[in-house]
């Protein structure tokens, strides 16, 4: 097998001689960037490392078992499949040559450089361990759909392995005990529905166990739940959280996470040891790599989130046809929330557009706050929309308004909706399933030297020999099918080897 880097760089051939558009990712600002570029006279080539569109708000849900990963994750080729200037690949960006205009992608092995006129890089963020990477082996994050399966698996594993434990007399405290770490949106809304898991839905499920002997801890150095929604909603969401049983402790920095716990250092100096298995990180983002080397080629600087300062029109400096979008953005202290990921792909769009029809540029970029939400348990939620402050059920109706409305495509909507009844009229969850692969396929692949690349063959790797050989077993093994039914000789009674006749 030839290792990845020696294998041929291979260039995309243009579909044709129009102005080319690369966009690098499929969140937010990747498809609406893409989508909004539908009527211009461009070619447009998608490139990601998934497949799919992540709507990442709702990941919580497939990590709970509300909804499926289908369901919020469509995919991308499907949605664009009826615009016909726009093409999908799947690939991981490794290198933008802004001198010669390319982008270098890889997957499973396979390089590919494609030629760009305009380029909108919209690559996001990932999960941050603020220095100890060490950390995401027994605490996984929350970015992607891998990790919410992952955590699924580990959630109602812990769950399956008290049963077992306490149905053999074990002391099985560290597995229902669990922990989220970092009260943001995400973290809230996640101890709540481990919370809810915990004391409504899993309630008669189990025999040596009571699942509403669970504790739920949400961990964080801040002094208060959800900061970005002011002090007065930080307090109404931690009251609720308390109500639900979930045991909220503020200004306790993790210094350490191993597998069976963490270790949490609390403001006046004390450490103090949790034991639980099930750990969920939800504190720190940090932008994509590919801002790095964004600033190293362009001199733009990095923020401490890796994020990239872009010019007020969201341009490189010395680049005009770069543009950069959503998360990876270091610009009058936007949030890294959907809307400025998909506002600013729009405002990326209309500029190449607009350049390609001799139009003046467009006055810089301005971010329109449509107002953020979280959602604490089923019927309650806060909301901040303006000035306004809500809470309780209005803010969950808008909640679910706002979210329906941006589920991508009409299958996942109808079915999301339906799911959500099972949820939170009834008590069920519709997604429960959880396989070994989901907890222990991530960290297996970790141990290969490239990962799931070293599964496959090189390209160019071909034996026709083993091809051949493979093809004749076959093509016995189906004819030998075809005659035992033909001649009604299934079940038929075969001489016992060694008997005499
Ligand atoms: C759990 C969670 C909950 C959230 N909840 C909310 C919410 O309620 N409301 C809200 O407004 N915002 C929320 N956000 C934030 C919101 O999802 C982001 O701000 C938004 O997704 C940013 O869009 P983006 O296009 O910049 O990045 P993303 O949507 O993250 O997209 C990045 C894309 O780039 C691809 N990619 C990354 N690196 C590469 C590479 N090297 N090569 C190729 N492709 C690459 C990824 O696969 C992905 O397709 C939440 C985020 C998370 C993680």
């Amino acid at each position: 097998m030839t290792d990845a880097s020696s294998t041929p760089d291979r260039a995309l051939v243009p579909r044709s001689d129009r102005h080319q558009v690369v966009v690098i990712g499929s969140g937010f600002g990747g498809l609406f960037g893409t989508k909004a570029l539908k009527g211009a006279d461009v070619d447009v080539t998608m490139i990601a490392k998934t497949s799919h569109h992540l709507f990442q708000p709702l990941l919580y849900q497939v990590a709970t078992g509300i909804l499926s990963e289908g369901e919020i994750a469509p995919p991308t080729r499907e949605v664009l499949a009826r615009q016909k200037n726009a093409q999908v690949l799947l690939g991981e960006v490794t290198g933008i040559d802004l001198e010669a205009r390319t982008v270098t992608s890889h997957v499973l092995g396979r390089e590919l450089t494609t030629p760009y006129d305009s380029l909108i890089v919209a690559a996001g963020a990932g999960q941050s361990y603020f220095g100890n990477d060490q950390f995401a082996e027994f605490a996984p994050g929350m970015k992607s759909i891998d990790d919410a399966l992952e955590l699924r698996g580990r959630i109602f594993g812990a769950f399956e392995m008290a049963e077992l434990g306490a149905s053999r007399g074990e002391n099985v405290d560290h597995l229902l005990t669990f922990v989220v770490v970092g009260a943001g949106p995400t973290g809230v809304e996640m101890a709540g529905q481990i919370a809810e898991l915990a004391h409504r839905t899993l309630t008669r499920d189990f025999r040596a166990i009571s699942s509403h002997h669970a504790r739920v801890l949400l961990v964080d150095a801040a002094p208060q739940v959800l900061p970005p929604f002011g002090a007065r909603l930080g307090t109404w969401t931690k009251k609720k959280l308390e109500d639900l049983g979930v045991e909220v402790m503020l200004g306790a920095l993790v210094s350490d996470v191993d597998e069976r716990g963490l270790v949490v250092k609390h403001k006046d100096g004390r450490e103090e040891r949790i034991d639980a298995v099930t750990k969920v990180w939800a504190a720190g983002v940090q932008a994509s790599p590919l801002g790095k080397q964004l600033s190293e080629q362009t001199g733009a600087p990095l923020d401490r989130a890796g994020r990239i300062a872009v010019n007020p029109d969201l341009t490189l400096p010395g680049y005009p046809e770069v543009f950069v979008v959503g998360d990876m953005i270091s610009l009058d202290n936007l949030p890294g929330v959907a809307q400025v990921a998909i506002q600013g792909a729009k405002y990326a769009a209309k500029e190449i557009d607009g350049r390609l029809h001799g139009k003046a540029p467009q006055r810089p970029f301005k971010y329109f706050d449509k107002g953020s939400m979280a959602i604490v348990s089923r019927f309650r939620a806060v909301a901040v929309v303006g000035k306004l402050r809500l809470t309780g059920f209005i803010a969950w109706l808008m909640w679910l308004a706002v979210h329906l409305f941006y589920i991508t495509g009409f299958k996942s909507r109808v079915t999301a909706v339906l799911h959500w009844l099972v949820s939170f009229l009834g008590r069920g969850r519709s997604e429960r399933t959880a396989t070994e692969q989901q907890i222990f396929a991530r960290i297996a692949l970790k141990r290969l030297d490239r990962g799931a690349s070293d599964l496959v063959s090189a390209p160019g790797e071909y034996d026709a020999e083993a091809e051949r050989v493979r093809r004749e077993e076959l093509e016995r093994q189906a004819l030998e099918e075809v005659r035992l039914t033909d001649e009604q000789a299934r079940g038929v009674k075969s001489t016992p080897v060694g008997s005499s006749v």
